[in-house]
């Protein structure tokens, strides 16, 4: 009797799930499919798992509805208080440079949609992301909630402070442009780990930076030339 309930209890519980999943469908599928293979594996995209993390994050539940149609072109989108996503592209080229571990504890600067948080919370264990704006950071946070996305803690303040308490991670990523590297992340950051960040003039156009820190010592590579909108708050006074 018990076993006979319990078959009956799981086959309703399959049911209900596969009539969510049918009701929140998925009519982007063939739009980010086409996305991962035409814009990031067609360029220089390779590593598997940030094109299955950049193939599951759906894009367009991170700006609103009347961008739905455009969210898996290859250019980026605006979200509130003038701020935008990256190209898909670039998302997945900055991913692609942390060269992440599953164990890796991140930080991002600039949570902006919480999109490039999302994808990184598909690659590791621990995101943690910081966002000046205020009602950018609420938004983002719910949003995240909402998508299940229980391994991400977003906060309003100046990222250019980095998350001490959190410290030191793994890998940071900065997703506003600045001119010069903030100290702090580079202090956060742990032996042998990678920050990622647009460097150069932040009202013009900026090169992606890696760094990686080696013996102590910070190793810079230029990835490619950027335009990202600039990082404000303690940077500016420098
Ligand atoms: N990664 C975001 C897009 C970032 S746009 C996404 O996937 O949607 C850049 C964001 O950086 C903006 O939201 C902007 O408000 C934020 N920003 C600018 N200066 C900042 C600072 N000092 N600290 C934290 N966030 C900052």
């Amino acid at each position: 009797m018990k076993t006979k309930l319990l078959i009956i209890a799981s086959f309703l519980l399959v049911i209900t799930i596969s009539l969510k999943t049918l009701a929140q469908g998925d009519p982007f599928k063939n739009a980010r499919e086409k996305m991962v293979k035409h814009d990031l594996k067609g360029r220089d995209i390779n590593d598997k798992k940030v094109l299955s993390a950049m193939g599951k994050v759906k894009r367009h539940l991170f700006v609103e509805k009347s961008l739905w149609n455009v969210a898996y072109n290859d250019y980026p989108l605006s979200i509130d208080e003038g701020q935008t996503i990256s190209q898909p592209y670039i998302v997945a080229l900055m991913t692609q440079c942390l060269n992440l571990k599953p164990t890796d504890k991140v930080l991002e600067i600039g949570t902006g949609s919480g999109y490039q948080a999302a994808v990184l919370a598909e690659l590791v264990d621990q995101v943690y992301s910081i966002e000046m704006r205020e009602e950018l950071a609420k938004e983002a946070s719910l949003r995240l909630k909402e998508l299940g996305y229980q391994n991400v803690k977003v906060k309003q303040g100046d990222g250019y402070f980095g998350w001490p308490s959190y410290a030191p991670f793994d890998a940071i990523i900065v997703t506003c442009a600045t001119n010069q590297i903030p100290t702090p992340l580079t202090k956060q950051l742990k032996e042998g780990g990678r920050l990622i960040i647009p460097l150069g003039n932040t009202l013009f156009h900026q090169t992606l930076t890696l760094i990686t820190k080696v013996k102590g010592e910070l190793k810079v590579k230029q990835i490619s030339g950027v335009r990202f909108v600039p990082m404000i708050g303690e940077t500016e006074k420098k």
